[in-house]
């Protein structure tokens, strides 16, 4: 199955947008989930415990109630929006309650089947699941280009979206190599220090399609090279995906440069660049 804009955003049996923040540990900070419009809260569901599937068994603990803690909202001209993975006891409306566009409704979460702390909302419109990015209905044909006056996002964020490009979520230098699942609980690692024995240029991304090269370049005060790895290319599409690159010894205190870049098929898709203080 084809995202709306024909890529491979997706996976066969999802027909909503997940809207993610990066970890676990944002998700106790806690980050509001709002109306998208005015309406009415038809059924919620709470209770459900946060906790990301990784197993086989998670995945069956979760059988039937995919969506987590949620709830059904009914909006004006026949749109309806349901609201899934809402992170335990963060509900704030109950049945029948009314709600203006932006009313907090809860918070994000796991709950439910999620490799990730996110939103997921599927809108529907007189029983037809519409895909908010594009504006178009799912049973209808996806299209290549991503036309932002037709989506259902409002127009200054639809303005901002770049849906076919990969995201670098989160990038910098360590003092140890890098696990996608700890990032995921923890959020990004700490910045190398001077006690550190290794040190290690790494990335966080979303949407890498397969044939994508990662390079790292570290370069110190004086503009000399540390680090310079370019990847071999994806075998295959990444939804979400880290990568490093470091080497043996220890950085002196000092302010240094990290980049990311990621290039597909010769063309540059993402630049990233920071300074990192090392002390
Ligand atoms: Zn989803």
């Amino acid at each position: 199955m084809a995202d709306p804009l024909c890529g491979s955003l997706t996976y066969d049996g999802h027909t909503g947008t997940d809207l993610r923040i990066l970890s676990m540990k944002d998700m106790e900070t806690g980050y509001a989930v709002v109306a998208v419009g005015d309406g009415k809260i038809l059924r919620i569901r709470d209770q459900e415990q946060d906790h990301l599937i990784e197993t086989e068994s998670d995945r069956a603990s979760v059988a039937g109630k995919e969506c987590g803690n949620g709830l059904v909202m009914q909006l004006q001209d026949g749109y309806e929006v349901q609201y899934c993975h809402l992170r335990k006891n963060s509900l704030a409306v109950k049945p029948g309650d009314v709600v203006r566009a932006g009313d907090r409704l809860g918070e994000i979460g796991a709950s439910g089947l999620a490799q990730f702390p996110h939103v997921h909302i599927t809108v529907s419109r007189h029983g037809d699941t519409l895909d908010p990015l594009t504006g178009r209905k799912l049973s209808e044909h996806c299209t290549p280009t991503f036309n932002p006056d037709e989506s259902l996002f409002a127009p200054e964020i639809a303005a901002k979206l770049e849906p076919t490009k990969p995201d670098i979520l989160a990038f910098g230098v360590a003092g140890r190599p890098v696990v996608y699942d700890a990032l995921v609980r923890e959020g990004p690692p700490p910045v190398v220090s001077t006690n550190d024995s290794v040190f290690v240029t790494w990335a966080w991304f979303a949407n890498l399609k397969k044939g994508t090269a990662i390079r790292f370049t570290l370069t110190d005060a004086k503009g000399e090279t540390l680090v310079d790895h370019t990847g071999e290319p994806l075998d295959r599409n990444k939804a979400a995906y880290a990568a490093f690159a470091g080497r043996q010894g220890t950085l002196p205190r000092g302010q240094y440069q990290v980049e990311v870049s990621v290039t597909l098929d010769g063309t540059l898709l993402r630049k990233a660049v920071s300074e990192v203080a090392v002390r």
